[in-house]
Protein backbone atom coordinates (compact mmCIF):
# COMPACT_ATOMS: atom_id res chain seq x y z
CA UNK A 1 0.00 0.00 0.00
CA UNK A 2 1.93 3.71 -0.82
CA UNK A 3 0.85 6.42 1.47
CA UNK A 4 -1.50 9.01 -0.43
CA UNK A 5 0.49 11.32 -2.69
CA UNK A 6 -1.76 14.12 -1.01
CA UNK A 7 1.02 13.64 2.14
CA UNK A 8 4.32 14.38 0.09
CA UNK A 9 2.34 17.65 -1.80
CA UNK A 10 1.39 18.80 1.69
CA UNK A 11 4.36 18.60 3.55
CA UNK A 12 6.25 20.23 -0.04
CA UNK A 13 4.15 23.27 0.04
CA UNK A 14 3.54 24.22 3.50
CA UNK A 15 6.90 23.56 4.84
CA UNK A 16 5.78 21.69 7.39
CA UNK A 17 9.03 20.79 10.18
CA UNK A 18 7.25 17.13 10.52
CA UNK A 19 4.52 15.17 10.03
CA UNK A 20 2.10 15.75 12.76
CA UNK A 21 -1.69 16.73 12.93
CA UNK A 22 -0.59 19.14 15.45
CA UNK A 23 2.10 21.51 12.85
CA UNK A 24 -0.33 20.54 10.30
CA UNK A 25 -3.14 22.48 12.82
CA UNK A 26 -0.77 25.57 13.65
CA UNK A 27 -0.34 25.94 9.89
CA UNK A 28 -4.08 25.78 9.23
CA UNK A 29 -4.13 28.17 12.30
CA UNK A 30 -1.97 30.57 10.94
CA UNK A 31 -4.02 30.82 7.07
CA UNK A 32 -7.77 30.88 8.98
CA UNK A 33 -6.08 34.33 11.12
CA UNK A 34 -5.08 35.00 7.70
CA UNK A 35 -8.15 34.24 5.88
CA UNK A 36 -10.33 36.40 8.46
CA UNK A 37 -8.27 39.37 8.52
CA UNK A 38 -8.24 39.29 4.67
CA UNK A 39 -11.81 38.46 3.92
CA UNK A 40 -13.28 41.47 6.76
CA UNK A 41 -10.65 43.77 5.13
CA UNK A 42 -12.09 43.37 0.92
CA UNK A 43 -15.56 41.99 1.22
CA UNK A 44 -18.39 43.96 2.05
CA UNK A 45 -20.17 40.30 2.93
CA UNK A 46 -17.45 39.20 5.42
CA UNK A 47 -16.74 43.18 6.50
CA UNK A 48 -20.38 43.31 7.81
CA UNK A 49 -20.87 39.77 8.80
CA UNK A 50 -17.35 39.67 10.88
CA UNK A 51 -18.35 43.75 12.26
CA UNK A 52 -18.92 42.34 16.08
CA UNK A 53 -15.86 39.94 15.97
CA UNK A 54 -12.33 41.02 17.78
CA UNK A 55 -10.00 39.12 15.20
CA UNK A 56 -6.93 39.67 18.18
CA UNK A 57 -9.00 37.10 19.87
CA UNK A 58 -9.06 34.35 17.95
CA UNK A 59 -5.92 32.24 18.58
CA UNK A 60 -6.70 29.11 18.79
CA UNK A 61 -8.99 26.69 16.72
CA UNK A 62 -11.50 27.05 19.71
CA UNK A 63 -11.69 30.53 18.95
CA UNK A 64 -12.44 30.11 15.98
CA UNK A 65 -15.53 27.92 16.53
CA UNK A 66 -16.98 31.14 17.90
CA UNK A 67 -16.99 32.75 14.09
CA UNK A 68 -20.05 32.52 12.41
CA UNK A 69 -20.97 30.10 9.76
CA UNK A 70 -21.36 30.84 5.71
CA UNK A 71 -24.67 29.85 4.47
CA UNK A 72 -25.15 28.83 0.82
CA UNK A 73 -27.96 31.17 1.09
CA UNK A 74 -25.62 33.95 1.75
CA UNK A 75 -24.20 33.69 -1.73
CA UNK A 76 -27.26 33.33 -3.51
CA UNK A 77 -28.41 37.14 -2.21
CA UNK A 78 -25.19 38.84 -2.44
CA UNK A 79 -22.29 36.95 -4.20
CA UNK A 80 -20.50 40.12 -5.44
CA UNK A 81 -20.17 40.88 -2.11
CA UNK A 82 -18.11 38.36 -1.58
CA UNK A 83 -15.62 39.35 -3.66
CA UNK A 84 -12.32 40.55 -2.45
CA UNK A 85 -10.59 41.42 -5.89
CA UNK A 86 -11.11 43.77 -8.80
CA UNK A 87 -13.77 42.59 -11.46
CA UNK A 88 -10.41 42.56 -14.25
CA UNK A 89 -9.05 39.53 -11.42
CA UNK A 90 -11.21 37.48 -12.10
CA UNK A 91 -10.97 34.29 -14.31
CA UNK A 92 -13.39 32.61 -13.93
CA UNK A 93 -17.16 32.39 -12.99
CA UNK A 94 -19.49 29.43 -12.42
CA UNK A 95 -23.02 29.97 -11.93
CA UNK A 96 -24.79 27.53 -9.92
CA UNK A 97 -28.45 26.70 -10.07
CA UNK A 98 -29.19 23.73 -8.56
CA UNK A 99 -32.72 24.27 -8.06
CA UNK A 100 -33.97 25.38 -11.90
CA UNK A 101 -35.82 28.51 -10.92
CA UNK A 102 -34.45 32.02 -12.10
CA UNK A 103 -32.57 34.19 -9.24
CA UNK A 104 -31.74 31.14 -7.37
CA UNK A 105 -28.16 31.15 -8.56
CA UNK A 106 -25.01 31.11 -6.77
CA UNK A 107 -21.73 32.50 -8.32
CA UNK A 108 -18.33 31.19 -7.40
CA UNK A 109 -15.58 33.82 -8.50
CA UNK A 110 -12.08 32.63 -8.92
CA UNK A 111 -9.04 34.66 -9.64
CA UNK A 112 -5.94 32.73 -12.03
CA UNK A 113 -4.48 31.57 -8.35
CA UNK A 114 -7.18 29.91 -7.40
CA UNK A 115 -7.40 28.20 -10.84
CA UNK A 116 -3.62 27.28 -10.39
CA UNK A 117 -4.59 25.85 -6.46
CA UNK A 118 -7.04 24.06 -7.97
CA UNK A 119 -4.97 22.21 -10.96
CA UNK A 120 -2.13 21.39 -8.36
CA UNK A 121 -4.39 19.40 -6.31
CA UNK A 122 -5.72 17.73 -9.10
CA UNK A 123 -2.09 16.70 -10.09
CA UNK A 124 -1.37 15.47 -6.90
CA UNK A 125 -4.67 13.68 -6.58
CA UNK A 126 -4.66 11.80 -9.50
CA UNK A 127 -1.90 10.43 -8.30
CA UNK A 128 -3.51 8.58 -5.94
CA UNK A 129 -4.77 6.51 -8.78
CA UNK A 130 -3.22 7.30 -12.31
CA UNK A 131 0.15 6.40 -13.39
CA UNK A 132 2.52 6.76 -16.31
CA UNK A 133 0.89 5.13 -19.41
CA UNK A 134 -2.64 5.09 -18.24
CA UNK A 135 -5.33 7.05 -20.42
CA UNK A 136 -8.04 8.91 -18.84
CA UNK A 137 -12.14 9.93 -20.34
CA UNK A 138 -13.80 12.79 -18.09
CA UNK A 139 -16.98 12.43 -18.46
CA UNK A 140 -17.50 15.93 -17.15
CA UNK A 141 -18.11 19.46 -18.46
CA UNK A 142 -15.01 20.80 -20.17
CA UNK A 143 -15.72 22.86 -23.00
CA UNK A 144 -15.14 25.87 -21.50
CA UNK A 145 -11.82 27.31 -19.86
CA UNK A 146 -11.97 27.08 -15.90
CA UNK A 147 -13.84 24.33 -16.21
CA UNK A 148 -13.80 21.15 -13.95
CA UNK A 149 -12.50 19.28 -17.62
CA UNK A 150 -10.25 21.50 -18.63
CA UNK A 151 -8.67 22.03 -15.03
CA UNK A 152 -8.05 18.15 -15.01
CA UNK A 153 -6.97 17.63 -18.27
CA UNK A 154 -4.03 20.59 -17.51
CA UNK A 155 -3.44 18.82 -14.25
CA UNK A 156 -3.00 15.34 -15.63
CA UNK A 157 -0.45 16.82 -18.76
CA UNK A 158 2.11 18.15 -15.94
CA UNK A 159 1.87 14.55 -14.67
CA UNK A 160 2.69 13.05 -18.75
CA UNK A 161 -0.70 11.11 -18.19
CA UNK A 162 -2.79 11.54 -21.70
CA UNK A 163 -6.60 12.16 -21.38
CA UNK A 164 -10.16 12.95 -23.02
CA UNK A 165 -12.65 15.16 -21.89
CA UNK A 166 -15.57 14.04 -23.44
CA UNK A 167 -18.23 16.21 -21.14
CA UNK A 168 -21.23 14.83 -19.75
CA UNK A 169 -22.37 11.08 -21.32
CA UNK A 170 -25.30 11.62 -23.78
CA UNK A 171 -24.12 9.67 -26.32
CA UNK A 172 -23.44 6.18 -25.08
CA UNK A 173 -22.15 4.70 -28.68
CA UNK A 174 -19.68 7.57 -28.86
CA UNK A 175 -18.01 6.84 -25.57
CA UNK A 176 -18.06 3.43 -26.19
CA UNK A 177 -16.12 4.17 -29.79
CA UNK A 178 -13.99 6.44 -28.11
CA UNK A 179 -12.78 4.32 -25.34
CA UNK A 180 -11.79 1.30 -28.05
CA UNK A 181 -10.37 3.20 -30.19
CA UNK A 182 -7.78 5.63 -27.75
CA UNK A 183 -7.40 3.11 -25.40
CA UNK A 184 -8.71 4.21 -22.25
CA UNK A 185 -8.53 2.60 -19.15
CA UNK A 186 -9.73 5.13 -16.22
CA UNK A 187 -12.94 7.27 -16.07
CA UNK A 188 -13.81 10.43 -14.21
CA UNK A 189 -17.54 10.82 -13.81
CA UNK A 190 -20.51 11.16 -12.23
CA UNK A 191 -21.60 8.11 -10.50
CA UNK A 192 -24.79 7.10 -12.03
CA UNK A 193 -23.61 8.05 -15.41
CA UNK A 194 -20.65 5.76 -15.22
CA UNK A 195 -22.80 3.09 -13.28
CA UNK A 196 -25.35 3.67 -16.68
CA UNK A 197 -22.47 3.24 -18.86
CA UNK A 198 -21.18 0.11 -17.26
CA UNK A 199 -24.47 -2.10 -17.56
CA UNK A 200 -25.49 -0.46 -20.89
CA UNK A 201 -21.37 -1.88 -21.74
CA UNK A 202 -20.20 -4.59 -19.36
CA UNK A 203 -17.44 -5.34 -22.29
CA UNK A 204 -15.93 -2.03 -21.90
CA UNK A 205 -15.40 -2.51 -18.57
CA UNK A 206 -14.19 -6.41 -18.79
CA UNK A 207 -11.52 -5.35 -21.48
CA UNK A 208 -10.72 -1.91 -20.57
CA UNK A 209 -11.50 0.22 -17.67
CA UNK A 210 -9.07 -0.69 -14.60
CA UNK A 211 -10.00 2.91 -12.41
CA UNK A 212 -12.88 4.80 -12.14
CA UNK A 213 -13.06 8.31 -9.99
CA UNK A 214 -16.53 8.72 -8.67
CA UNK A 215 -16.67 12.81 -8.50
CA UNK A 216 -19.64 15.40 -8.06
CA UNK A 217 -22.28 13.34 -5.80
CA UNK A 218 -22.20 11.50 -2.94
CA UNK A 219 -21.56 7.41 -3.97
CA UNK A 220 -24.14 4.92 -2.26
CA UNK A 221 -21.84 1.62 -1.38
CA UNK A 222 -24.25 -0.75 -3.81
CA UNK A 223 -22.64 1.62 -6.67
CA UNK A 224 -19.30 1.03 -5.94
CA UNK A 225 -20.06 -2.94 -5.82
CA UNK A 226 -21.57 -2.53 -9.18
CA UNK A 227 -19.07 -0.59 -10.70
CA UNK A 228 -15.78 -2.68 -8.85
CA UNK A 229 -17.19 -5.76 -10.68
CA UNK A 230 -15.50 -8.15 -8.08
CA UNK A 231 -12.90 -5.84 -7.35
CA UNK A 232 -11.65 -6.21 -10.90
CA UNK A 233 -12.34 -2.29 -11.51
CA UNK A 234 -10.84 0.13 -8.83
CA UNK A 235 -13.57 2.58 -8.00
CA UNK A 236 -12.43 5.96 -5.93
CA UNK A 237 -13.77 8.63 -4.70
CA UNK A 238 -13.46 11.93 -4.79
CA UNK A 239 -15.38 14.63 -2.95
CA UNK A 240 -15.56 18.19 -3.97
CA UNK A 241 -18.34 21.14 -4.92
CA UNK A 242 -17.43 24.50 -6.74
CA UNK A 243 -17.69 26.46 -3.82
CA UNK A 244 -14.00 24.65 -2.20
CA UNK A 245 -12.68 25.30 -5.85
CA UNK A 246 -14.20 21.86 -7.46
CA UNK A 247 -12.15 20.04 -5.35
CA UNK A 248 -11.27 18.58 -1.49
CA UNK A 249 -10.48 15.23 -1.11
CA UNK A 250 -9.38 12.16 -2.53
CA UNK A 251 -9.73 8.20 -1.62
CA UNK A 252 -6.01 6.56 -1.15
CA UNK A 253 -5.68 2.73 -1.96
CA UNK A 254 -7.24 1.48 0.57
CA UNK A 255 -10.41 2.85 -0.57
CA UNK A 256 -11.55 3.86 2.86
CA UNK A 257 -12.47 7.01 2.81
CA UNK A 258 -11.08 10.45 1.76
CA UNK A 259 -7.62 12.32 2.33
CA UNK A 260 -8.46 15.93 2.34
CA UNK A 261 -6.96 19.06 1.14
CA UNK A 262 -5.84 20.00 4.22
CA UNK A 263 -3.25 22.89 2.81
CA UNK A 264 -5.99 24.45 1.04
CA UNK A 265 -8.87 23.83 2.95
CA UNK A 266 -9.60 23.73 6.78
CA UNK A 267 -12.59 21.07 7.67
CA UNK A 268 -14.96 20.80 10.55
CA UNK A 269 -17.95 18.66 11.74
CA UNK A 270 -20.48 19.94 13.06
CA UNK A 271 -24.09 19.19 15.06
CA UNK A 272 -26.26 20.73 12.72
CA UNK A 273 -29.09 21.74 15.27
CA UNK A 274 -26.32 23.09 17.54
CA UNK A 275 -23.49 24.50 15.83
CA UNK A 276 -20.91 23.01 17.58
CA UNK A 277 -18.41 20.30 16.19
CA UNK A 278 -19.16 17.05 17.13
CA UNK A 279 -16.31 14.25 18.02
CA UNK A 280 -14.17 12.66 15.91
CA UNK A 281 -16.27 9.31 14.38
CA UNK A 282 -19.47 11.24 15.06
CA UNK A 283 -21.55 12.17 11.79
CA UNK A 284 -22.91 15.69 11.29
CA UNK A 285 -22.66 18.47 8.32
CA UNK A 286 -19.54 19.33 6.56
CA UNK A 287 -18.27 22.67 7.05
CA UNK A 288 -14.89 23.84 5.31
CA UNK A 289 -12.85 27.20 4.93
CA UNK A 290 -10.66 28.34 2.33
CA UNK A 291 -7.08 28.85 3.51
CA UNK A 292 -5.62 30.74 0.22
CA UNK A 293 -8.05 32.14 -1.57
CA UNK A 294 -7.79 35.23 -3.72
CA UNK A 295 -11.46 35.61 -5.29
CA UNK A 296 -13.84 34.35 -2.95
CA UNK A 297 -12.79 33.27 0.40
CA UNK A 298 -15.33 31.41 2.33
CA UNK A 299 -15.46 31.35 6.25
CA UNK A 300 -17.06 28.14 7.46
CA UNK A 301 -18.95 27.34 4.68
CA UNK A 302 -21.97 24.72 5.75
CA UNK A 303 -21.71 22.45 2.77
CA UNK A 304 -25.03 20.27 4.12
CA UNK A 305 -23.56 17.19 3.52
CA UNK A 306 -23.63 14.34 6.13
CA UNK A 307 -20.09 13.06 7.13
CA UNK A 308 -18.12 12.23 9.62
CA UNK A 309 -14.03 11.97 10.70
CA UNK A 310 -12.36 8.31 10.50
CA UNK A 311 -10.70 7.45 14.01
CA UNK A 312 -8.66 4.76 13.23
CA UNK A 313 -5.43 5.81 11.20
CA UNK A 314 -5.68 5.00 7.79
CA UNK A 315 -3.96 1.38 6.17
CA UNK A 316 -2.17 3.48 3.95
CA UNK A 317 -0.02 4.95 6.60
CA UNK A 318 -0.55 8.79 6.73
CA UNK A 319 -0.73 11.20 8.96
CA UNK A 320 -3.33 13.30 7.56
CA UNK A 321 -6.71 12.95 8.93
CA UNK A 322 -9.22 10.86 6.77
CA UNK A 323 -13.00 11.39 6.26
CA UNK A 324 -15.58 8.79 6.15
CA UNK A 325 -17.48 9.37 2.64
CA UNK A 326 -20.73 11.80 2.63
CA UNK A 327 -23.37 10.11 3.53
CA UNK A 328 -26.02 11.84 1.36
CA UNK A 329 -26.91 15.68 1.87
CA UNK A 330 -28.80 16.39 4.78
CA UNK A 331 -31.92 17.73 2.88
CA UNK A 332 -32.64 14.06 1.11
CA UNK A 333 -34.32 12.76 4.66
CA UNK A 334 -37.38 13.19 5.78
CA UNK A 335 -38.28 11.86 9.52
CA UNK A 336 -41.75 9.50 9.44
CA UNK A 337 -43.44 8.60 12.54
CA UNK A 338 -39.83 8.49 14.06
CA UNK A 339 -38.32 6.52 11.40
CA UNK A 340 -35.72 8.39 8.92
CA UNK A 341 -36.30 7.74 5.57
CA UNK A 342 -33.15 8.06 3.44
CA UNK A 343 -32.21 8.58 -0.23
CA UNK A 344 -29.20 6.55 1.11
CA UNK A 345 -31.14 3.14 2.59
CA UNK A 346 -33.04 3.63 -0.85
CA UNK A 347 -30.10 3.66 -2.62
CA UNK A 348 -28.36 0.65 -1.21
CA UNK A 349 -31.63 -1.46 -1.60
CA UNK A 350 -32.59 -0.43 -4.71
CA UNK A 351 -28.88 0.01 -6.86
CA UNK A 352 -28.63 -3.81 -5.63
CA UNK A 353 -30.62 -4.32 -9.00
CA UNK A 354 -28.75 -4.03 -12.01
CA UNK A 355 -32.27 -4.19 -14.12
CA UNK A 356 -32.77 -0.44 -12.22
CA UNK A 357 -30.80 1.66 -14.30
CA UNK A 358 -32.06 4.71 -12.83
CA UNK A 359 -34.98 5.69 -10.34
CA UNK A 360 -36.74 9.07 -8.47
CA UNK A 361 -38.00 8.41 -4.90
CA UNK A 362 -40.98 10.73 -3.98
CA UNK A 363 -41.87 10.34 -0.29
CA UNK A 364 -44.93 12.26 1.11
CA UNK A 365 -45.89 13.50 4.52
CA UNK A 366 -48.53 11.04 4.70
CA UNK A 367 -46.30 8.18 5.46
CA UNK A 368 -46.20 7.20 1.78
CA UNK A 369 -43.11 6.36 -0.39
CA UNK A 370 -43.52 6.58 -4.69
CA UNK A 371 -40.64 5.19 -6.47
CA UNK A 372 -40.59 5.36 -10.04
CA UNK A 373 -37.91 3.06 -11.43
CA UNK A 374 -36.00 2.99 -15.16
CA UNK A 375 -35.28 -0.84 -15.93
CA UNK A 376 -33.78 -2.68 -18.59
CA UNK A 377 -35.47 -4.11 -21.41
CA UNK A 378 -34.63 -7.18 -20.68
CA UNK A 379 -35.88 -7.23 -16.53
CA UNK A 380 -38.07 -8.94 -15.41
CA UNK A 381 -40.75 -6.90 -13.64
CA UNK A 382 -42.61 -9.13 -11.62
CA UNK A 383 -39.50 -10.93 -10.10
CA UNK A 384 -37.94 -7.05 -9.38
CA UNK A 385 -41.39 -5.52 -8.26
CA UNK A 386 -41.55 -8.50 -5.45
CA UNK A 387 -38.25 -8.08 -4.65
CA UNK A 388 -38.07 -4.70 -4.09
CA UNK A 389 -41.14 -4.45 -2.02
CA UNK A 390 -40.03 -7.08 0.01
CA UNK A 391 -36.50 -5.39 1.09
CA UNK A 392 -37.74 -1.55 1.03
CA UNK A 393 -40.61 -2.95 3.42
CA UNK A 394 -38.06 -4.77 5.62
CA UNK A 395 -35.77 -2.02 5.69
CA UNK A 396 -38.91 0.45 6.91
CA UNK A 397 -40.40 -2.00 9.39
CA UNK A 398 -43.81 -1.00 7.18
CA UNK A 399 -43.84 2.09 8.45
CA UNK A 400 -44.35 3.32 5.15
CA UNK A 401 -46.66 3.16 2.20
CA UNK A 402 -44.87 2.20 -0.83
CA UNK A 403 -45.75 2.13 -4.40
CA UNK A 404 -43.55 1.63 -7.35
CA UNK A 405 -43.87 1.96 -11.09
CA UNK A 406 -41.91 1.01 -13.84
CA UNK A 407 -40.54 2.70 -16.91
CA UNK A 408 -38.84 0.67 -19.69
CA UNK A 409 -35.24 2.26 -20.01
CA UNK A 410 -35.63 3.89 -24.10
CA UNK A 411 -31.99 5.40 -23.48
CA UNK A 412 -32.95 8.56 -22.35
CA UNK A 413 -32.35 8.01 -19.02
CA UNK A 414 -28.71 8.11 -18.81
CA UNK A 415 -29.45 12.60 -19.29
CA UNK A 416 -32.00 13.21 -16.66
CA UNK A 417 -30.85 15.55 -13.85
CA UNK A 418 -31.73 12.34 -11.65
CA UNK A 419 -28.64 11.08 -12.54
CA UNK A 420 -26.37 13.87 -12.24
CA UNK A 421 -27.65 15.26 -8.71
CA UNK A 422 -30.59 13.13 -7.27
CA UNK A 423 -32.73 13.55 -4.74
CA UNK A 424 -35.62 12.47 -2.49
CA UNK A 425 -38.21 14.46 -3.28
CA UNK A 426 -40.34 15.47 -0.45
CA UNK A 427 -43.77 16.91 -0.83
CA UNK A 428 -47.44 16.73 0.16
CA UNK A 429 -49.44 14.39 -1.32
CA UNK A 430 -52.04 15.49 -3.69
CA UNK A 431 -55.38 15.32 -3.26
CA UNK A 432 -57.30 14.08 -5.92
CA UNK A 433 -61.60 14.38 -5.69
ZN1 LIG B 1 -4.93 6.45 3.16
Amino acid sequence: MHVTPLEDWIIERTHLAHKSQEALRAYQLEKLMHTLAYAKDKSRFYNEKLKETDLNSITSLGDFEQIPFTKPSDIKHNAHDFLCVSAHEVERIVTLNTSGTTGDEKRIFFTHEDLEETIDFFQYGMNCLVEKGDKVMVLLPGSSYGSIGDLLKKALLRSNIECVVHGLLQDIEKVAACIEEQHINCIVGIPMQVRYLSLMKPELFERHIQKVLLSTDYVPDALVKTLSRNGTCKVFNHYGMTEMGYGGGVECECLNGYHLRENHLYFEIIDPETGKLVRDGEYGEVVFTTLNRQAMPLIRYKTGDIARFVTKPCGCGTFLRTMEKVRGRMENKVNIKGHEVHLKDLDEIILNYDAVMDYSAQCYEEKALHVRLIVSKTADIQALQKALYQAIDAHFKGVLRLSIDFKEDDGSSKITNSMIKRKLHIGKMEIRV
